[in-house]
């Protein structure tokens, strides 16, 4: 069995979905499992209209309602033929899966309030919609297809918008579901990000770009020979590509170094991607479904050592400073610190300390107002929000020293507010002014691999 998750572009219209069709068709004696996204820009668009639907925009939601209606239904028609059974058939499922995105918009504009609840509820109905859209597509194109909800198996617990998956209950789940499917030679198809809380069964999602995620849960659950990734670049390259156009093709990549790449903004992968699939060893492959001849990236726990593997970067970041002479760092002070992040759900990317300071950054801001007021018992805070960080991803930078000369010495001139070398060797962290990003980022790839910006 294999896992294939195609991403938002993957499947962005008929063409792409037709695409997607062939590539699953050309595995089908290896077992596919299929994990889709919504079609390439309609998360955006369901999470704005959301926004302006509980703002009380409510015709401004319902005119991007309907937009959505008229793309899945133009799509349904060039996929399915217009007029025919199918066509009929699949086009009037989307459509009342769209009356009802219209009804919680409306209930949206009455209460003027919007729930993480609510927002899950309306985000969900992308998936929803392409995993039916593709079932239809690749049954016209001769696969054996079958629709199974994501949320019969993508069971989660109920912090919604980022909910955590409960692996034994989607083994069990993915028991029942799927394996009887692909004995039979049929194909499942499903909704990628999207699941439900246990036993209540209310929808939720597993945080922006979590298609990848569900593929590799899916994925560790069946116990797959092998995880497919496929998006729009030819896999992982050594840095984004719409940042550094010269960016190469990784062919290898240890598990480790990738998902340090993901965590730190390479978006070709979702950060929690890999953990379930390295627990059970399943390769996971990054390949590009416009030219799925091409070998792709495979990242695997035996993958070759290299002082530099790749160059990622983030922004919109914020750097956190809890300082204080009377602490001095007393046993505790730590454990206290990071209680209040843990109780916050928010996880912190980058850290350094000194004898009487911890300097920190945390990705997520949602919810830093109520840790900076918790963080102020513990001492004097400060935050610095417009921050960004580049990170220099290999599995022997640390080696040496000669790496680490060369990193710094490219970013001479850049502000450097913070510095980390990961314990493992494997990463070394700049946190930078936001708008110095980008160029960071192009001077590193430069130093270490050369190109335009050398
Ligand atoms: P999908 O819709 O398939 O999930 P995403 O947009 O989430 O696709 O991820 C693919 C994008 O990730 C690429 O178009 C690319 O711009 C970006 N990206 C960032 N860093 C990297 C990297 N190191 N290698 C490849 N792609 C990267
Ligand atoms: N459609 C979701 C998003 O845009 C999940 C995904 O594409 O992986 O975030
Ligand atoms: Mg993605």
């Amino acid at each position: 069995m294999i896992v294939l998750k195609f991403g938002g572009t993957s499947v962005a219209d008929a063409e792409a979905i037709e695409r997607a069709g062939r590539i699953v068709a050309s595995r089908l004696d290896r077992g596919p499992i299929v994990v889709v996204s919504a079609l390439s820009g309609v998360t955006n668009a369901l999470l704005a209209l959301a926004e302006q639907a509980a703002k009380g925009h409510l015709i401004g939601a319902l005119r991007a309602v309907e937009g959505l209606r008229e793309r899945h239904l133009a799509q349904a028609e060039l996929l399915l033929g217009a007029g025919t059974d199918e066509c009929n058939e699949t086009s009037a499922e989307l459509s009342a899966m769209i009356d009802e995105l219209a009804h919680l918009a409306e209930a949206l504009a009455t209460l003027g309030d919007l729930t993480p609840r609510s927002l899950d509820a309306i985000a969900a109905i992308g998936e929803k919609m392409s995993s039916l859209l593709c079932v239809a597509a690749f049954c016209k194109q001769g696969v054996p297809a079958v629709h199974v909800d994501s949320c019969d198996v993508m069971i989660t617990d109920a912090a919604h918008t980022r909910a955590e998956p409960l692996p034994d209950e989607i083994s069990a789940a993915c028991r029942t579901a799927l394996l009887p499917l692909v004995r039979k030679k049929k194909v499942p198809v499903m909704g990628g990000f999207i699941g439900s809380v246990k036993d209540t069964g209310v929808i939720t999602t597993l945080g922006r770009g979590g298609g990848d995620y569900s593929a590799s849960l899916f994925g560790a659950a069946v116990k797959a020979d092998a995880i497919e990734i496929w998006t729009d670049v030819d896999g992982m390259l050594t840095a984004d590509p719409r940042v550094v156009p010269d960016a190469r093709l990784i062919a290898q990549i240890a598990f480790e170094e990738a998902s340090e790449l993901a965590s730190f903004g390479a978006k070709v992968l979702h950060p929690n991607t890999i953990a379930p699939a390295v627990r059970l060893g399943i390769p996971v492959y990054v390949l590009n479904s416009r030219r799925p001849e091409g070998a792709g990236t495979k990242i695997t726990f035996d993958a070759p050592k290299r002082a530099v593997s790749a160059i990622a970067g983030k922004n919109n970041v914020s750097l956190v400073k809890v300082g204080s002479p009377r602490m001095l760092l007393t046993e505790g002070f730590l454990r206290a610190l990071f209680e209040i992040f843990e109780r916050n759900r928010t996880s912190v990317d980058v850290v350094a300390t000194s004898e009487v300071s911890v300097s920190l950054t945390v990705d997520d801001a949602s919810r830093l107002e109520a840790i900076l007021s918790d963080l102020r018992e513990l001492g004097d805070v400060s935050v610095e929000r417009a921050r960004g960080i580049v990170a220099v991803v290999g599995g022997a930078i640390s080696e040496g020293g000669e790496t680490m000369a060369r990193a710094l010495a490219a970013l001479g001139g850049v502000h450097v507010h913070m510095l980390s070398l990961s314990a493992t060797g494997i990463n070394l962290t700049m946190v930078v002014d936001d708008d110095q990003v980008k160029p960071a980022m192009q001077r590193l790839h430069a130093a270490f691999f050369g190109g335009a910006n050398a």
